[in-house]
């Protein structure tokens, strides 16, 4: 039965503590915008639950009130995934109370938090027990273990160490209709059946909120090795990469490319940066190596001679190793500041996307030519992780035009979209599909993919009360005929 929104409002109060039910159009606000400030849709309330038992609570109480809920971890995401979709009656459940360190297992390697945990403060917690959890993203900072879960997030490591979905043991979440899954299991090896926590992570929160997990540890690197080399082209970039990642393959753990158009904006908008090299060059790439036990030094010669030999070839056209752990931090700022930097000189239409390493030069090379044809002016900002294939391709408005306008029409982005399919690539490397990308889904996934997404959605969720216009294409939730009517506003 569908109540009110002062029925709702008033069930949440009762539940969580009226200090936990967030009302009234200033307060939501910044609940219901994205990082991005581009998409703003409403909230009956926004709500902070403590604990698993208390989301359960919240999930049941959204559910007989006819309500829908979004969950929401740092509100980092690129896709407005965590903030309302227009059309339906909403709450938006923060996860951001349930941010306790569980356990840390330094025998098994593993660590079990709350879901609304910062990212940070996980790596911090691990690091206090001399352990690594790999993930790292330039939104450490703010997002939430249950966010990069959610979207399945990457980052600069993702070469050496995978992706949020091969550090994760166990899962606890609640489903859409208020029952909770303890799968926190912290185990390795475990065919007992379908692992179902594989369908939770990176569902964007349209199947379940995790409220807890239980993530794998490393022994953090004693020494770390960093260089930022110049490169005068993309197939460069590729070159170099190919020539030390077999001589380095235990150690090398990033390999991340920036262009010259995305250090300007840093060296812009970034109290602080300086400009590495004396002169510009078309790309520069960061590469980090991680040594995890014994002396970095010998790495560090690999590293050196085969930089040397690119310089002989000229490949790389001048290299910079870090002498100092503050250096090696400078140059992470420089690479990790490009997405803050590209937001202060005004957004641009972004493009998350992988494709074969091998198509990657060709793929930048078409880029540039789309750009040239669709949208001449327009600025492409291409950065990334090399080592995956994964780029982020960011196309800023030409001088003078509002982004809005330019992210009007479409053209680009399609002829973009064009692009990583003809090389066999996908439109969302990273980010997830959210609410900005569910009409590009079909381009990309094949009709048997899709139905399948759909049966799993309509058996968890059949009422499409978790996320809704989220991740599946409209017609999605509402193409399958469940037996049972989706309650919307
Ligand atoms: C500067 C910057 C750099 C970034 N770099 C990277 C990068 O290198 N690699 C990368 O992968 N991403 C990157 N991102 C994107 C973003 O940080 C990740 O997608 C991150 O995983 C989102 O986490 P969050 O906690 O902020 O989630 P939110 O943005 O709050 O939500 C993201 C999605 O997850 C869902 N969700 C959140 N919490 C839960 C939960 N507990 N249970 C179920 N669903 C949930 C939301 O509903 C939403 O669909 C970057 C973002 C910024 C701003």
């Amino acid at each position: 039965m569908a109540g009110s929104d002062t029925d709702v409002i008033g069930a949440l109060r009762e539940l969580l503590g009226a200090e936990n039910v967030v009302t009234g159009t200033d307060a939501l606000a910044p609940f219901e915008t994205d990082w991005r400030g581009l998409v703003r849709h409403p909230a009956i309330a926004a709500v902070t639950p403590r604990d698993t038992a208390a989301v359960a609570a919240t999930v049941s109480a959204c559910r007989a009130q006819g309500v829908a809920v979004v969950p929401q971890g740092g509100k980092t995401g690129m896709v407005a995934g965590g903030v309302p979709a227009p059309g339906r009656r909403q709450v938006v459940l923060s996860l951001s109370r349930l941010d306790r360190i569980r356990a840390i297992d330094t025998v098994n390697d593993s660590i079990t938090v709350d879901a609304g945990c910062i990212l940070q403060n996980v790596q911090d917690a691990a690091a206090a027990a001399d352990r690594m959890l790999p993930l790292r993203l330039a939104s450490e900072g703010s997002c939430q273990i249950g966010g990069t879960i959610a979207t399945n997030a990457g980052g600069t490591q993702v070469v050496a160490y995978g992706s949020m979905r091969h550090l994760v043991l166990g899962l606890e979440v609640v489903l859409p209709d208020g029952r909770i899954w303890d799968g926190l299991r912290g185990l390795r090896k475990d065919n007992t059946g379908v692992d179902l926590k594989q369908l939770f992570i990176g569902s964007e929160g349209t199947l379940g909120i995790v409220t807890g997990a239980c993530l794998t540890l490393l022994p953090r690197p004693g020494g770390q090795v960093a260089a930022l080399v110049a490169l005068p082209s993309v197939e460069a970039a590729i070159a170099a990469f190919v020539a030390i990642r077999h001589p380095l393959w235990t150690v090398l753990t990033s390999i991340e490319l920036f262009s010259d158009d995305g250090l300007r904006l840093v060296l812009d908008h970034v109290p602080g940066a300086r400009a590495p090299f004396a002169s510009p060059s078309a790309y520069y790439a960061l590469i980090e190596l991680s040594v995890h036990t014994g002396d970095a030094a010998p790495a560090r010669e690999t590293l050196e001679e085969a930089i040397a030999g690119l310089i002989e070839d000229g490949t790389v056209t001048d290299a910079i190793m870090a002498e100092s752990e503050t250096q090696r931090l400078a140059f992470w700022r420089l690479r990790e500041s490009v997405s803050e930097a590209e937001r202060a000189a005004g957004g641009s239409l972004k493009h998350d996307v992988a494709v074969p390493i091998s198509a990657l030069a060709r793929f930048i090379g078409e880029v540039h030519g789309i750009v040239e044809r669709v949208a001449p002016g327009a600025r492409p900002n291409i950065f990334g992780h090399v080592g995956d294939g994964s780029l982020h391709v960011n196309i800023r408005p030409p001088e003078g035009v509002a982004l809005r306008d330019f992210a009007r029409d479409g053209a680009v982005t399609r002829a973009i979209e064009d692009a990583v399919m003809a090389f066999g690539g996908s439109i969302s490397a990273e980010h997830g599909i959210g609410q900005t990308k569910p009409d590009s889904l079909p381009r990309q996934k094949s009709e048997v993919e899709l139905a399948l997404m759909r049966t799993l959605k309509a058996a968890l969720d059949p009422l499409d009360l978790l996320n809704p216009g989220k991740l599946l294409p409209k017609s999605g939730i509402d193409a399958i005929d469940t037996g049972e009517t989706p309650q919307k506003a």
